[in-house]
């Protein structure tokens, strides 16, 4: 029979808004329930080293997240490995249905549930993802030791993991559409100095070019985006890092969404347009995309949370 749990605050993503959010509440003993979703301590899980965490010079981003974790447990947060299949806001309480089978009913909701790897939506792609094709250096690096690899895309990710790639990697080449990159300029400096890496610029990977039998990545054919000149490139690992999407797909018929799929708040507060249901971290931002910011956000959602509990209660 399906189990019904009900809470004064639920907590929808374990990324760092969602843990600092569970801090905050527990300690407004609102006894919160937070959900982990399929990435448990979110998008730090799939990097290493992180050197912009207030009061860490280094720290792995997976140690973070599992440290965020425990003291979100210690403050008294109740945390459930479950992923929510379906939201109901229209109605209070909310209702959550998660993947287990549990209805989470709920007096306010924190939407904490971040944003997800963007895809180039080549049928190519595709069909190598898993067998060449990746969106996680730190997750399947490993497989390419002595090996070349491209990586696509100009931001912070793609230049960490073209860095990261390099521990692995005989040569890594950096494919990006402009001959300007977003990244930081400590980054920048890092990649270009680099003696295994090579950036190719003004130009976008036009397919993914393998094998079959066994199924596997040989190359990457890449148009130069002025001239459509069509190179080659061999390797036998394709690391896609063009950006990330907000996970809002649990609400955007139910919520005023902005820029593309970011849940909207008031400015200056996590309210979203619907009362009671409070949204935070890199699922509401798409200028900053921060741990740290994240973090603030997961503050601020706890804090409006628990003064529209005690208002409306
Ligand atoms: P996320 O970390 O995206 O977490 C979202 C959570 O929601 C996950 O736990 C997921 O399981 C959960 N979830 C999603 N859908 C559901 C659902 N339906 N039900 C339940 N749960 C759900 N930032 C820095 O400040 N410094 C760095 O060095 C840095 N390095 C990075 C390296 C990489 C490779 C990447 C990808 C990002 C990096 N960032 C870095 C950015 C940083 O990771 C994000 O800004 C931050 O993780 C956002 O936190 P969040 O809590 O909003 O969401
Ligand atoms: P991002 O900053 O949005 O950069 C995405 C890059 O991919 C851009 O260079 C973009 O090109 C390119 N791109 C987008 N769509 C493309 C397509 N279809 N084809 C080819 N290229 C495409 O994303 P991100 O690097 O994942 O970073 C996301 C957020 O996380 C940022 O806020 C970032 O600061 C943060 N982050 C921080 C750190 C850190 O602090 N060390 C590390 C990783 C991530 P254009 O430049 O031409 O638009």
């Amino acid at each position: 029979m399906a189990q019904s749990r009900h809470t004064k605050v639920l907590i929808i993503g374990s990324g760092p808004a969602g843990y600092t959010a569970a801090v905050y509440a527990s300690r407004a003993m609102l006894q919160p329930i937070l959900v982990q979703g399929m990435e448990p301590g979110g998008q730090l899980t799939t990097t290493t080293e992180v050197e912009n965490w207030p009061g860490d010079t280094e720290v792995q981003g997976p140690d973070l997240m599992v440290r965020m974790e425990s003291h979100a447990r210690e403050m008294g947060a109740e945390i459930i490995m479950d992923l929510i299949t379906d939201l109901d806001l229209q109605k209070r309480p909310f209702t959550a249905k998660g993947d287990s089978g549990t209805v989470y009913t709920a007096d306010a909701v924190i939407l904490a549930t971040g944003a997800r790897a963007k895809w180039l939506g080549l049928p190519t792609e595709e069909r190598f993802k898993g067998f060449g094709v990746s969106a996680c250096a730190t997750c399947d690096g490993f497989f390419y030791r002595g090996q070349e690899i491209v990586v696509v895309g100009g931001g912070n990710t793609a230049v960490e993991e073209a860095l990261f790639l390099t521990n692995f990697a005989s040569k890594v080449t950096l494919v990006h559409r402009r001959d300007e990159l977003r990244a930081e300029k400590i980054l920048q400096d890092r990649l270009m100095k680099h003696p295994k890496i090579e950036t190719l610029w003004f130009h976008e990977v036009d397919e993914v070019v393998g094998t079959d039998s066994p199924l596997g990545v040989e190359g990457v054919r890449v148009k130069h985006v002025t001239t459509g000149e069509i190179t080659q490139i061999p390797c036998k690992g394709l690391f896609i890092a063009i950006g990330h999407a907000p996970a809002s797909e649990l609400v955007k018929d139910q919520l005023d969404l902005h820029h593309g799929g970011y849940v909207q708040v008031e400015p200056g507060s996590t309210r979203t347009s619907i009362p009671g249901v409070f949204a935070a971290g890199d699922l509401t931002d798409h200028v900053y995309r921060q741990a740290v910011t994240s973090a603030g956000m997961g503050c601020m959602a706890a804090l409006d949370a628990e003064r529209w509990l005690a208002e409306n209660d």
